[in-house]
């Protein structure tokens, strides 16, 4: 018989159904069984993956792409990583436009990825015409055969979810998940996975994930923007400082906002405890289930999944490193040394 050669076919191919991990010592004095949807295993490491690729191949169904036209998007965090691998093995050009705020290792990452970067000015207002904004949109609008993924305001990165996180939990749970934590940041990934299982059986609670000097939790809960909630925070993907239409809030039961700080430790808590190196945002993600728990959220019975969005090879220079950990006071001895010898 001929062996068969087992490949895939491209890195494409790996994107989503992601693994469902117990979590066992992080856990030990909650009531509840919980499990970490784990999207750093996406190739892109991160959820941002899949909406990437659904957004593209749905423009493409469309008719509104062909290869050798142009994906353009502002942001230098994950999506922009995903969006230049899937440009990458589908012959796209991927331009995107970036805050001067961004680092020049993530900056260096996205052309590494062969995406055309434009470095626009972190301090002007989101309508000026240097913003990276309007940048992209003028880019889009002088672009011949571009798509302009605008994650925000755009419905298919719900639809993303909706499609793949969701039935790959509902599955993975046997139906037998009670509560879904998420970060909401673009709100894609809560919308789309709430919105599936609450089809699937309406009583499960769906818990959000805010940042303390974001909008999203009060405009959940009021329906008001209120412009005093904004102020600056360090977690980024969380949280936002306008309402995203990407954010399904009828879908949502209930929002909690973590602190920089807690979300920090707590990251850093699931690395050494679960050895599950993930990002900033696993670990305000795992801090709100600590807070709902607090709050009387869960019982013996209940199986809890909270996403976790991205992996923690992003942060070295951030949540990892105790010297930028000392320097946000997040710790309360000036002595590093001792901290190293911390065991949890
Ligand atoms: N975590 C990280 C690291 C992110 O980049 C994002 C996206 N902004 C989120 C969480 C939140 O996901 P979503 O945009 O789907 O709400």
């Amino acid at each position: 018989m001929k062996e068969e050669i087992k490949a895939y076919g491209t890195v494409l191919e790996l994107i989503g159904n992601t693994p469902l991990i117990k979590l066992n010592n992080i856990t030990e004095h909650l009531k509840g069984n919980f499990f970490a949807k784990v999207e750093a295993f996406n190739p892109g490491h991160s959820s941002k993956d899949r909406i990437a690729l659904y957004i593209i191949e749905q423009a493409e169904r469309k008719g509104l792409l062909s290869p050798g036209d142009t994906i353009i998007e502002t942001t230098s965090g994950n999506t922009g990583f995903s969006l230049a691998m899937v440009s990458i093995i589908k012959g796209y050009h991927c331009i995107l436009a970036v805050s001067s705020k961004s680092s020049k290792d993530k900056i260096d990452m996205l052309r590494s990825m062969g995406a055309k970067v434009y470095v626009c000015p972190a301090h002007v207002a989101a309508d000026d015409d240097r913003s990276y904004y309007s940048v992209a949109k003028r880019l889009h609008e002088e672009t011949k055969g571009s798509v302009y993924i605008n994650q925000y305001f755009n419905e298919l990165n719900v639809d993303a979810h909706y499609h793949t996180t969701g039935p790959e939990i509902w599955e993975q749970t046997g139906g037998k998940i009670t509560h879904l934590v998420a970060c909401s940041g673009t709100g894609g990934t809560i919308s789309g996975i709430a919105k599936f299982l609450k089809e699937k059986n309406p009583a499960i609670r769906v818990l959000g994930v805010d940042a303390f000097g974001s909008v999203l939790k009060k405009y959940h809960e009021t329906k008001e923007f209120d412009t005093n909630e904004i102020y600056p925070y360090r977690i980024e993907g969380l949280g936002k400082n306008l309402i995203p239409t990407a954010t399904d809030f009828d879908v949502i039961d209930k929002f909690i906002k973590v602190t920089d700080e807690d979300s920090a430790h707590t990251a850093r808590e699931i690395a050494k405890r679960e050895g599950l190196f993930v990002g900033y945002t696993s670990g305000a993600a795992f801090q709100a289930v600590k807070q709902f728990a607090e709050e009387g959220e869960f019982t013996e019975s209940s199986n809890i999944v909270v996403v976790f969005p991205d992996h923690g090879s992003r942060y070295m220079s951030k949540v990892f490193s105790d010297d930028w950990m000392n320097e946000q006071g997040f710790f309360d001895s000036e002595n590093i040394e001792e901290i190293q010898k911390i065991e949890f």
